[in-house]
């Protein structure tokens, strides 16, 4: 049996070697680092199997987050919500910003923003909220785009975990994770659904004078040749990402699927397990699996049941161990008496899987059954 990986991305690569180094070879050969053609090409492509009218890309999904709320023009002080369970870019680019970070509690079995709080942090500050698409499906985006309508508000998806993910409207339409709110942001950081060989971002919009001006921003707030119309960024995507990336869209909704079959399998196998709560599926967002994570009775010790699956040669993670309001950088952003109970649980009790595209059955039943096998004896 190959060694067990959280991400095996050198199986992937070799099923598609030929035209990854193809295409990287023709960047070099043309010498065409920056702004070379696969880099449009990508954005083409992207913007089709997106569905949206505007891809533009960058060179990290925090850049994509920070130029997105920099193409909002919101002003310092203004307060910006985000969830209280996720990765740190989320909330770092608003302090970056000197906007305020105001944090929400999540769902304790969707691990998604809690809806039915966002209203209750609203003031006459708040001027966006940025849902993010944890772990690989949609947080409920009907009801945050009407809290963001009636309340006059922007929203920014952070997708950086779930792109190709798809929700569903209660009138049957669809659309993709990050085209639903007035920008969508994303990374192709390597170990993403979408990930490239090194660093990579996008953001994504239907207005078309956003676009113009993310663009802008991101081009050192260059609307002509050395003439610089505000104060912008530099966060290009390099041209041999592109050509790299160009080659996986093609693949995406492919490994979308093995990612699907590998948590199935998972499901399967922990789903009757009185201890072990296997991922809750929102019923309308379809499921990219960035993540396959348990949730594990409190009676179970986590840190010698990850001492004891490394013992085997199984790897697990704790998809966030502190959450963001526990974390000293974010200190001075707390309301005393403020408390996000739901965080403060998941916090402790749940634990990532291997989960990629290249798990065969053979690895799939010895993770499991090695799982099933310590949680009993614990
Ligand atoms: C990965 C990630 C980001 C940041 O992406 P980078 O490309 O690493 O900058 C932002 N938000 C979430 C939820 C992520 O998982």
């Amino acid at each position: 049996m190959q060694s067990i990986k959280m991400v095996d991305l050198g199986l992937q690569y070799q099923k598609i070697k030929p035209e990854v180094d193809a295409g990287i070879q023709e960047v070099i050969d043309n010498t065409a680092f920056i702004k070379g053609p696969a880099v449009k090409n990508f954005q083409a492509n992207l913007e089709k199997y997106l569905g949206v009218k505007h891809v533009i890309p960058c060179a990290n999904g925090t850049d994509a987050l920070q130029i997105a709320l920099m193409g909002l023009g919101l002003q310092p002080g203004d307060e910006v919500i985000t969830p209280s369970f996720t990765y740190v870019a989320t909330a770092e680019v608003v302090a970056l910003l000197h906007l305020k970070p105001v944090l929400v509690d999540v769902y304790p079995d969707s691990f998604m923003i809690d809806v039915d709080q966002l209203e209750s942090v609203i003031t006459p500050k708040t001027k966006a909220i940025v849902p993010v698409h944890l772990f690989g499906q949609c947080a409920n985006m009907e009801a945050i785009m009407a809290i963001a309508k009636k309340h006059n508000l922007f929203v920014v998806e952070d997708t950086a975990q779930a792109i190709g993910a798809e929700f569903t409207f209660s009138d049957g339409s669809k659309a993709m994770a990050g085209t639903i709110g007035d920008i969508g942001c994303t990374s192709f950081f390597p170990s993403k659904n979408l990930g490239c060989y090194g660093d990579g971002g996008a953001m994504y919009t239907n207005d078309s004078a956003l676009a113009a001006k993310l663009q802008m921003i991101a081009n050192h707030g260059q609307s002509i040749q050395y003439q610089h119309d505000e104060i912008g960024v530099n966060s290009r995507l390099d041209t041999i990402q592109a050509a790299i990336l160009d080659v996986k869209l093609k693949h995406l909704d492919e490994y979308s699927a093995a990612r699907r079959k590998a948590a199935d399998y998972y499901d399967d196998e922990f789903s009757k397990h009185s201890k072990i709560t296997t991922p809750y599926r929102i019923p309308n967002s379809t499921h990219v699996f960035h993540q396959y994570t348990l949730k594990l009775d409190p009676s179970i010790d986590r840190e010698a049941l990850r001492n004891r699956l490394k013992e085997k040669g199984i790897p697990s993670m704790v998809y966030y161990p502190i959450p963001l309001h526990h974390q000293k950088a974010f200190l001075p952003f707390q309301k005393p008496g403020v408390a996000f109970p739901i965080t403060e649980t998941l916090v402790s009790c749940v634990i990532s899987l291997p989960m990629h595209t290249e798990l065969t059955e053979e690895q799939l039943s010895y993770i499991t059954n090695n799982f099933l096998e310590i949680v009993d004896s614990m």
